[in-house]
């Protein structure tokens, strides 16, 4: 199913199996509930708003946490459990459910906190950081708080080797040809996999963060960053993996922080890779030179490009730091 476009999104969440996906997503479901009982302060009595309540596990946080109000705001039919959610944990008089996109809603009063997990793939697939936005302007008080409040956006050269080997030899038969294909084929549109950290081949380069109370829905049209990425070890580079982490605030502890980088525990959301066509050999301190590009597609704004460009390290400018093995820097 195309869940680009609004309606067939709403009901791409009618589906049990995506919200199954997300309550199985311990990673995520614990940083959630850890960022909101570390500041129970900032719940305590306050109005909350849950855009985009799904199941409703985090308006129950939130009511767990001692809101005195959750506004639980969901546009599909699911709107339906999180009301059954809300009355099964005993918390029906502090949730209030309202159905409708939180664009289109009215709420009686500006809201202290606004919780919400709008992440898609690489951060950005499905664009409900927009509806976010228009939440964060249309309801959330002046010094209110978001829940997370900042997003990271992170690439690295890594190696695929499920998409590169193993194809010489399937039941005594080759496979390079079809496996040249496929590569092309993955090349096209980026792939969604767990890749192994031993398999990142550089330093991540953190190469966007947004401050989620000041973002505009602007910032995230194109997203582009040119780096030179310095080979941790002689390797076969492959693709370019992207993943993001989110934080949320914290007047108390450490900040939680929402990982999806390899080196940490998998979430549902994996890494996405944009494979190479054709790998490269490099070698430990090789310069591996990028430019990466997001850009939401004329067709819907719930989808992004992802393009990246193999750029020759000779001609374009090292940091001052760059640890790479080139004379000229
Ligand atoms: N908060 C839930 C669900 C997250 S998935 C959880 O953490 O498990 C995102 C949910 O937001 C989906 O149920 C989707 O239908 C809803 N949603 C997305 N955009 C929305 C919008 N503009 N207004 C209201 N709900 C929205």
């Amino acid at each position: 199913m195309d869940t680009t476009s609004s309606g067939d999104y709403f009901e791409s969440y009618e589906d049990l199996d995506i919200h199954k996906l997300m309550l199985e997503d311990s990673v995520r479901n614990r940083a959630y509930r850890k960022a909101i009982f570390d500041n129970v302060d900032s719940f305590k009595g306050k109005i909350v708003l849950d855009v985009g309540a799904g199941s409703g596990i985090l308006s129950v946080f939130c009511a767990q946490a001692g809101a005195s109000k959750v506004y639980a705001v969901e546009a599909s039919e699911t709107y339906k459990i999180a009301e059954e959610i809300a009355k099964e944990n005993g918390f029906e008089h502090v949730i209030k459910v309202i159905h409708g996109r939180v664009e289109d809603v009215e709420l009686e009063e500006k809201v202290d906190v606004i919780v919400s997990e709008w992440m898609g793939f690489y951060l950005l697939h499905e664009g409900m950081l927009d509806s976010v936005i228009v939440a964060r302007d249309k309801f959330l008080s002046a010094n209110g708080l978001m829940f997370p409040d900042s997003a990271t956006l992170y690439a690295a050269p890594c190696s695929v080797p499920n998409m590169f080997e193993d194809w010489e030899d399937v039941e005594g038969i080759s496979m390079k040809s079809f496996a040249q294909k496929l590569r092309h084929q993955a090349s096209q549109k980026p792939v969604t996999a767990i890749i192994k950290s031993d398999h990142i081949l550089a330093i991540p380069e953190a190469f966007c963060w947004f401050d989620l109370k000041e973002v505009k829905v602007s910032d995230l049209d194109t997203i582009t960053v040119k780096h030179i990425f310095v080979s941790t070890k002689a390797a076969r580079y492959q693709g370019i993996s992207i993943w993001f982490t989110c934080t949320f605030p914290s007047s108390v502890t450490e900040p939680v922080i929402l990982s999806t980088d390899p080196d940490d525990e998998p979430t549902h959301w994996k890494q996405t890779t944009i494979v190479l066509p054709e790998e490269v050999a490099v070698e430990e301190g090789e310069p591996v030179a990028v430019e990466v590009n997001l850009k939401r597609t004329t067709e819907s704004e719930r989808r992004y490009n992802i393009e990246v460009t193999m750029l020759d390290p000779n001609e374009i400018d090292h940091p001052e730091y760059c640890s790479c093995y080139m004379t000229k820097c």
